[in-house]
């Protein structure tokens, strides 16, 4: 990942920071400027809950290069308590274990080292609770 969008990605990265439309309420992640349902300009920026539950998962076997030493691993879409949806990791757990609508508890973690450029995302993974 480039350094510049690295350090752009680090509010919703780090924090789980999503926006909300002031106009119609509706939240999304990642932030968005304008409001895809009712176009307002005006948002405001939100902490999104670290609860929710697996929507749809899929199980990877093979990877990019970047990701290769975790497979297998599985990839979900997150539902979260306020209805915003997101994909994350799934992790600790048994991958023939994972279920649709289980619920989920998403952690801070470390995701993946660039390697040369010495860079080390984190981010946030889905654990089931
Ligand atoms: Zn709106």
């Amino acid at each position: 990942m480039a350094t510049p969008r690295f350090w752009r990605e680090i509010p919703y990265r780090y924090r789980l920071e999503g926006s909300k439309c002031v106009k119609c309420g509706q939240e999304y992640f990642p932030p968005r400027a304008v409001c895809p349902k009712c176009k307002s300009r005006s948002t405001e920026k939100v902490e999104l809950p670290c609860e929710g539950k697996v929507e749809t998962f899929t199980v990877i076997d093979v990877a990019p290069a970047a990701w290769r030493s975790l497979t297998p691993y599985a990839v979900g879409v997150i539902e979260l308590t306020n209805g915003v949806r997101l994909t994350a990791q799934i992790v600790d757990c048994e991958l023939d274990k994972i279920s649709i609508g289980q619920p989920v508890k998403l952690e801070f973690r470390r995701l993946m080292d660039d390697g040369p450029s010495g860079v080390i995302g984190y981010g946030y993974k889905a654990v089931p609770v």
